[in-house]
């Protein structure tokens, strides 16, 4: 939108009228001004799910049409107030020279009154408190710079009002430069955003400019609002996000290391809101990782567990070549098929474990490994049958192992199919597996039982050995979150998983190509509090989707 709504409400009658006396040129300039904000209103008007950006609406598409049968109301501490219209105004205040120049505007706007006042009546939550001691009462920072956010010129009539506009208000950002390969490091800046009004001389528009704003927090995120008037800056912001999630440092550990390397001190509440508020920069991001998942001809899928709350959920992993998908859900079937149902493009092949929910998809390959470990069980059971079993499954799947990793290697090999060489391997597999399905020892009857559900999945490899034997890619994907679950006990609530899983995403992601996430992340914040799109993930240079 090109005029704000401070401006549009001085607009009237009278003024277009008095305007058309003066220049009717500018006349001219606003109606263009005004078509093409009115344009943008109509078409947002009529956006849905079926014509906007996927994920849709608030909810993540696997979330969609689940039954809520256990309402959130947690506020863990994922859950955080918006610490900065109370901290950054008080750095503000308490910056002396700016208010000798300008008289600021101290008054709440309507936002930050309906913030405050819901603080008010809830509960206390963990965290940073309104009222305790934060960053901007303990600690003065020299300004670095200042950066005038000026009109420059008159919204309605074009008119030069540099002369008479005035800074009205403005906030601090404490941020990082990143230093170069001639100079390296990291040096701590402190900057200045003045923002101005002014009245226009030609057509007494009063014009001004004003930090960007989230129009609101959506149920997704609650409390999450997203603003350039925001404390901590993008550069340092990805700073904490990259120490959190990829370097897996606790919260009070990453505010021991902005003290003692930088000299900052900042509340844990501060930093907590700035990964949430990270988190729902990223959100947009999904929608490009669906995209590139739908394109490859691979894709892992795996899960591990997660605690929300003391709630048992599920970490799942969807990675191809270049592409990570974290979801934090329910182990049921309705997540699969809504996955499924965004993954709806995807046409590849879905190499997983035996976990029976991943049968709904037909192009599927299936974990060697596993299979082998189940097999290797058996061999070691204390019943003959059992054993015998489970030391064919081993020769006959180590023979096959054995052709696939010869096929891959010579080119002449390519001409007999493994499938028609080792006919009889898999004949006699085949016989004793629907043998043992019936047997009365459970570890034996499960694994022929397996074998037969699964056997297309299972040796669907011998015709392409150039596709992998195990779902290695993805129990190594799911790995780092592991051990960060054992580190953090899991999340307090579901916004907190579901940064989680964004943060996992966009990591995994960037580190598939081979791209820095912490100058990934830093971008999309940058973007994302201007109220602008989030920037292309980094390409593989040269790849082709295949
Ligand atoms: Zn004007």
């Amino acid at each position: 939108m090109i005029l704000k709504e401070h401006e549009l409400l001085q607009i009237d009658e009278k003024f277009i009228c008095r305007l058309r006396e003066q220049d009717p040129d500018a006349l001219a300039g606003l109606s263009i001004k005004l078509v093409s904000d009115l344009k943008e209103a109509v078409e947002r008007l009529n956006q849905n799910p079926s014509n906007s950006s996927r994920p849709s609406g608030s909810l993540a598409p696997w979330d969609k049409g689940i039954v809520n049968d256990d309402e959130e109301v947690d506020v863990g501490v994922d859950d955080i107030d918006d610490e900065s219209t109370i901290d950054e105004k008080k750095v503000l205040r308490s910056e002396t020279g700016l208010d000798k120049e300008e008289s600021l505007d101290t008054a709440s706007t309507p936002e930050e009154d309906s913030l405050q006042s819901k603080e008010s009546t809830e509960q206390r939550k963990p965290g940073r408190q309104s009222g305790s001691q934060g960053f901007g009462r303990t600690q003065q920072l020299a300004v670095s710079g200042t950066t005038h956010h000026a009109c420059g010129s008159c919204s309605a009539c074009n008119e030069d009002i540099t002369a008479v506009e005035k800074a009205y208000t403005g906030f601090h950002t404490v941020n990082i430069e990143f230093g170069n390969t001639d100079s390296p490091g990291v040096r701590l800046i402190n900057i200045r955003h003045l923002y101005y009004r002014g009245r226009c001389p030609k057509c007494g528009l009063e014009n001004r400019t004003e930090p960007w704003r989230a129009p609101a927090a959506t149920a997704d995120w609650k409390n999450v609002g997203m603003t350039q008037w925001r404390l901590i800056g993008p550069d340092l912001a990805a700073l904490i996000v990259y120490l959190s999630m990829d370097m897996r440092v606790t919260r009070r550990k990453v505010k021991q290391f902005l003290g003692d390397v930088l000299g900052l001190n900042l509340s844990i509440g501060t930093l907590q809101n700035c990964i949430v508020e990270s988190a729902r920069a990223l959100e947009p991001v999904e929608a490009q990782l669906i995209d590139d998942l739908c394109s490859a001809s691979l894709m892992h899928a795996d899960e591990t567990s997660h605690n929300e709350a003391g709630k048992r959920l599920w970490l799942w992993v969807f990675i191809t070549a270049s592409t990570a998908l974290f979801l934090i859900g329910r182990r049921t079937k309705e997540i699969f098929t809504h996955l499924f149902e965004a993954l709806t493009d995807f046409n590849g092949h879905l190499m997983t474990d035996g976990y029976s929910l991943y049968r709904a998809y037909p192009k599927r390959l299936r974990c060697w490994a596993h299979l082998l470990r189940k097999a290797k069980g058996l061999s070691e059971s204390y019943t003959l049958t059992s054993q015998t079993y489970g030391r064919q499954v081993q020769d006959s799947l180590n023979a096959l192992i054995d052709a696939v990793y010869q096929a891959r290697e010579g080119p002449d090999r390519g001409m007999v199919s493994i499938v028609a060489h080792h006919q009889e391997t898999l004949k006699n597999l085949r016989k004793v597996c629907e043998a043992m399905a019936a047997s009365s020892h459970k570890k034996t009857r499960e694994l022929g039982v397996e074998f037969l559900n699964d056997w297309e999945a299972i040796f669907r490899v011998l015709d392409y050995p150039a596709w992998p034997l195990t779902n290695n890619e993805a129990e190594r994907a799911l790995r780092h979150w592991v051990i960060l679950r054992k580190i953090t006990q899991g999340t307090n609530s579901a916004q907190g998983s579901r940064a989680l899983a964004l943060f996992a995403s966009v990591f995994a992601t960037c580190r598939l190509r081979n791209s820095s996430p912490l100058v990934y992340i830093r971008d999309v914040i940058h973007m994302r509090r201007q109220g602008q799109d989030v920037p292309k993930l980094p390409q593989i240079p040269g790849l082709v989707a295949a």
